[in-house]
């Protein structure tokens, strides 16, 4: 059985959310550029293994700095965390457990959440209780002490995510994040822009494949396939005169330069391919499969 889904991190500033997901992920792919967005999430890392896929991602809205929780940033925030499989609740040991608790509560999910209880290191067994009695029988379904800074439980953080991770194929190919993420990221900086450029289904109907990554000697010339499945959101796609299609690679080529931290030459070609999402091979042979 192989495991995959998307992990929601949320929590107050200074809890120790950059900090975990470095350990957790590695330094690898420490270079996930905190750019890259998908719709809602925001990945941060992917963890792949033979036995699972934990797609690691943050919540947008949250960096608000002393915590004025506006209505509509809060629905964001909660719609995000239930588009996810399992959401992570982080707290600082150290901060103030009401508060943690009511911010937590008021996000009313219900998604499978887990209480990180981090910077276990700093407080005493009788926090840690008061903690725990303060949540239990609460909708945190686990409580989980972890020191993300020292690398402590990461292990037992990790196995309680997968007592409520899906059982799925993998949503992401492991070789396009280990050799070659900065690839992988150039096609989701390219899907962000479609997403953002284009309307209604046509985002969810259309892949991006990179053909080309090549490091030249003065800049990184890539070159990527848009696949969408009929001849006229192609013609969507390129605009009148080419114009959409030119703007979408402008915006796509100054994030790419961001990423890469040198010049790019982008070149977008549009294809049609009937039915390519019910296509396994052709799936496969885009990446979407492991
Ligand atoms: P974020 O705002 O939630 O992303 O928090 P950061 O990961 O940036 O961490 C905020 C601060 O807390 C940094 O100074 C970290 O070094 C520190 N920190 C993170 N995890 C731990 C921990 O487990 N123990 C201690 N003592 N400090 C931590
Ligand atoms: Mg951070």
């Amino acid at each position: 059985m192989f495991q995959a889904g998307f992990v929601n991190l949320f929590g107050k500033p200074n809890a120790g959310k950059s900090t975990l997901l470095n350990a957790l992920v590695g330094e690898k792919l420490a270079i996930m550029s905190p750019k890259v967005q998908t719709t809602r999430h925001r990945i941060f890392g992917i963890l792949t293994t033979g036995q699972y896929q934990i797609i690691f991602s943050d919540t947008p809205g949250i960096i608000e700095p002393r915590y004025r929780l506006h209505e509509k940033m809060m629905s964001f925030i909660k719609s995000a965390l239930e588009d996810a499989d399992v959401a992570l609740l982080m707290m600082d040991a150290t901060d103030d457990i009401a508060e943690n608790k009511e911010l937590f509560a008021s996000l009313k999910l219900k998604a499978p959440a887990i209480l990180v209880v981090n910077k276990m290191e700093l407080v005493s067994a009788k926090v840690h209780k008061k903690i725990r009695e303060s949540f239990s029988g609460s909708f945190i379904k686990e409580i989980v002490a972890v020191s993300a800074l020292q690398q402590l439980n990461l292990q037992q953080l990790l196995e309680a995510i997968l007592k409520y991770l899906p059982e799925s194929p993998a949503y992401y190919p492991e070789d396009a994040l280990t050799d070659r993420p900065l690839r992988f990221f150039a096609a989701e900086l390219i899907r962000e822009k479609i997403y953002h450029l284009y309307h209604e289904e046509l985002p969810y109907q259309s892949a991006v494949v990179i053909t080309q990554f090549e490091e030249k000697a003065t800049l990184t010339k890539i070159s990527a396939d848009i696949v969408v499945q009929r001849d006229t959101q192609k013609g969507i796609i390129l605009g009148e005169k080419g114009k959409m299609i030119r703007q979408l690679g402008t915006l796509a080529r100054q994030d790419i330069e961001e990423l890469v931290g040198r010049k790019v030459f982008l070149e977008l070609y549009v294809k049609v391919r009937d039915k390519w999402r019910d296509n396994d091979i052709f799936l496969r042979e885009y990446g979407y499969l492991s």
